[in-house]
């Protein structure tokens, strides 16, 4: 007899801000909470944060909680519960799971999760992939974040390192990353990557335009001005798009999945612009049949906290098939 699944409760922690849902088994997101990261007060008053929004949440909810599931920057061990070298956050390793347990005072599971990892499973149960358990989530915003499901598990790596779509290095003589190495896929395909490509063509006086490369320059005004026909723009937004499509193609011939979710910021707003170069590109370095069914569309999922949510009955599938929470 399957179980009936209860409520769950989703965080984000995000650099800047923690974001907290209350979602029913059928994707509703029924209550929210919001606060402040405030990293540079220390960790111990983030995890009092997390703590109170997810304990606002709990006395609000009208039905019994399954768990809490939490998206989390850096590199988050799920089975133990940690998080380790979270940059954004100042965190080198913080026992999330067990730290917030502790804090609520009674027993509720508490899972942790990558965040992107979290995007790509709120896709999963109630977005953009709900009928293809083989998809890659790509966030493009201010870097590129990924999430990979392979039959409807995520894929997580032997060290929580998979999907560090970002730092796949398609240019070994590129530019510099964050992370130290050079050429990594977010150097391009990412707001700033945008912003610095427009600046590099500006500067090398590559293509008519009427911008200006100052450092006011944004991606919103790039794309404005794409939009109306500016040619730098232009071609700035369709070369982040081929290197976009470059990092379809490597995992085409990776993973073979049947849809791309295309999420973040930039992702979203010049989504069309993109897709149509990427298109172009992937098209270059994939065998025909890899990508005659492939699609790739735009992210449903709004908040970020709900795929979080799902990580709460990720965990339970064994006992609660997919199908009943859907
Ligand atoms: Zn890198």
């Amino acid at each position: 007899m399957p179980v009936t699944p209860g409520l769950a409760i989703g965080v984000d922690l995000g650099a800047t801000k923690i974001a907290a849902a209350l979602i029913s088994p059928d994707g509703q997101l029924l209550d929210s909470s919001q606060a402040l990261t405030e990293a540079s007060q220390g960790a111990e008053a983030v995890l009092d944060r997390i703590t109170d929004q997810v304990s606002a949440l709990l006395r609000r909810a009208a039905g019994p909680i399954t768990g809490v599931g939490i998206g989390s920057p850096g590199q988050v061990n799920s089975q133990l519960g940690i998080v380790r070298k979270a940059v954004n956050l100042g965190w080198e390793e913080i026992y999330l799971s067990t730290e917030i347990q502790a804090r609520l005072g009674y027993h509720l599971p508490v899972y942790i999760q990558k965040d992107t990892n979290l995007s790509a499973l709120g896709e999963y149960y109630f977005g953009a992939s709900r009928d293809c358990p083989d998809f890659v989530y790509l966030g493009i915003g201010s870097g590129l974040g990924g999430g990979i499901m392979s039959g409807g598990r995520l894929v997580t790596g032997a060290d929580w390192n998979a999907a560090e779509l970002g730092h796949l290095s398609l240019d070994p003589e590129g530019l510099s990353c964050a992370c130290g190495s050079r050429g990594c896929a977010e150097t391009i395909v990412s707001g700033p990557g945008l912003v610095n490509l427009a600046r590099r063509f500006l500067d090398d006086h590559r293509f008519a335009s009427s911008l200006i490369s100052n450092q006011y320059l944004s991606t919103t005004q790039i794309l404005d001005a794409a939009r109306l026909g500016d040619e730098l723009a232009r071609q700035a937004l369709a070369q982040v798009g081929r290197h976009l499509g470059l990092v379809m193609a490597s995992c085409i011939a990776v993973l073979n999945p049947g849809r791309f979710i295309i999420g973040g910021g930039l992702g979203l707003a010049a989504f069309d612009e993109l897709v149509q170069a990427a298109w172009d590109e992937l098209r270059q370095r994939t065998l025909s049949t890899s990508y005659q069914n492939l699609e790739i569309v735009p992210s449903q999922v709004e908040s970020s906290a709900i795929g979080a949510a799902c990580l709460v009955w990720y965990f339970q599938d064994e006992f609660i098939p997919k199908e009943v929470i859907t």
